[in-house]
């Protein structure tokens, strides 16, 4: 297989892109280049290397060939030109961040952000004379309005954590196109590429937390970035290389590559299973509100259909007894596990107020539209069937323990019952 293969489909790339085993002793499976540092022929060479004019590698935390192939299939998969590949979400976001804007630049965000985005946005790079404005991006009128000479960025996330709110990508990217200052980045860590391609879109730049769906097993944390040749070597050799070093280790990499031959086979079954899972929620009578794109009665369905190929893995809902009850969900479930994280093969539950968003203080939580009581699933790849038992013993679980029967005297015995 060559690096001219995007008319493959989304697996065959996914699987065999950028790798040619007779170039590696006929090896089927790329080896790992686990060195930090890499030899040159020469002084000349060496120089050659530093000063940009020699293609080779020279050391791991700017390049290594374990992650370059990381980075073609990933560039492949999102259809952009170029992937840079970090040690996890946090060190892509801060690295593009810091990378990108400068004091007195502006940044137009979503209205709800992952906790952490929130915090370096609000602790982080706001101290550092950046301003960070919350838009409603579901409003374009206020994003019109809220554009200035000094907005370098728009940056979202679709579907958002942990609500779910969507936001509408190619109206985004056609408002920002009439300014030619402006970058727009998407957060696609809850879609993955086979859901969601927000290049294709009109985005400018594409980032994930690799550790969830495109690893899919739990098992390390991961960083992504997917945008154009010019910016992606900007936010290797300043964010990545200078201003985070969040490097990803070679051999993560090559963990991360085993999750993507699968990715297409996982999202099926996450959505299937989250679409089930959904439906069952909005029919039970312990369950308020889900949020869920797949459902009819998802405020912004016709938009999910629209730039989505299926709904996703991600549920949000609430119980009518608020936190209390989703308390005592979370606490009585069995084969879900309470973690944060996502996409893994395991499902997984957690309370987002006072855990993935405790970043927020609880005014923020109220004002970015993340609801105290909010329960957070990520439907796992276990059987549905399963999956559905252990949320129905769970909400009969989560209902106010029942005030004590009041003793009944039955005749005949002269015993009073429990
Ligand atoms: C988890 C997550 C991140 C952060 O990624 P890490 O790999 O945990 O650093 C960023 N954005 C979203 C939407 C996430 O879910």
């Amino acid at each position: 297989m060559n690096n001219k293969n995007s008319d493959l489909g989304f697996s065959t790339r996914a699987i065999h892109h950028g790798y040619n085993p007779q170039e590696h002793q006929g090896a089927l499976i790329p080896p790992i280049y686990l060195t930090s540092t890499f030899t040159f022929a020469t002084a000349e060479y060496g120089a050659g290397c530093f000063a940009g004019e020699e293609p080779g590698y020279f050391y791991t935390r700017i390049g290594n060939p374990t992650l370059a192939l990381l980075e073609a299939r990933m560039a492949t998969l999102e259809n952009g030109e170029a992937a840079v590949a970090f040690g996890s979400g946090m060190g892509a976001i801060a690295a593009t961040l810091w990378t990108l804007l400068r004091p007195g630049d502006e940044i137009i965000v979503g209205r709800t952000l992952y906790g952490c985005t929130f915090a370096l946005l609000h602790h982080g790079l706001a101290e550092f004379g950046v301003k960070v404005l919350h838009v409603d991006l579901t409003d374009l009128g206020e994003l019109r309005a809220a554009i200035s000479p000094a907005t370098r960025m728009i940056y979202f996330e679709s579907p958002a954590n942990p609500n779910m709110q969507l936001v509408d990508i190619s109206a985004v990217a056609q408002i920002a196109r009439q300014h030619p200052q402006l970058i727009v980045a998407v957060d696609n860590t809850y879609c993955t590429p086979y859901l969601q391609r927000p290049l294709e879109l009109g985005a400018d730049l594409v980032l994930h937390s690799a550790t969830k769906y495109l690893s899919g097993h739990g098992d390390i944390t991961a960083g992504i970035v997917v945008t154009r040749q010019a910016l992606a070597e900007r936010i290797r050799l300043q964010g990545l290389k200078d201003l985070t070093g969040a490097v990803l280790s070679p051999q993560d990499a090559f963990l991360l590559m085993r999750g993507l031959k699968t990715l297409a086979l996982r999202m099926e079954r996450h959505c299937a299973n989250a679409q089930a899972i959904a439906r069952f929620l909005e029919d039970h009578p312990a369950v308020a509100t889900v949020a869920y794109p797949g459902l009819a009665s998802f405020a912004q369905h016709a938009l999910a259909t629209q730039q989505m190929k299926l709904p996703g893995g991600m549920i949000a809902f609430e119980l009518k007894g608020g936190l209390a009850s989703g308390r005592r969900f979370m606490n009585a479930l069995g084969l879900f596990s309470r973690a944060v994280s996502l996409g893994d093969a395991e499902s997984l539950a957690q309370h987002p107020a006072s855990m993935t968003h405790s970043t927020y203080t609880p005014e923020e939580r109220a004002e970015h539209a993340i609801a105290e009581g909010l329960v957070r699933l990520s439907a796992g790849l276990e059987d549905i069937a399963d999956l559905l038992a252990d949320i129905a013993q769970a909400l009969d679980a989560s209902a106010e323990p029942a005030t004590r029967p009041a003793l009944e005297v039955v005749t005949g015995t002269g015993k009073a019952l429990p």
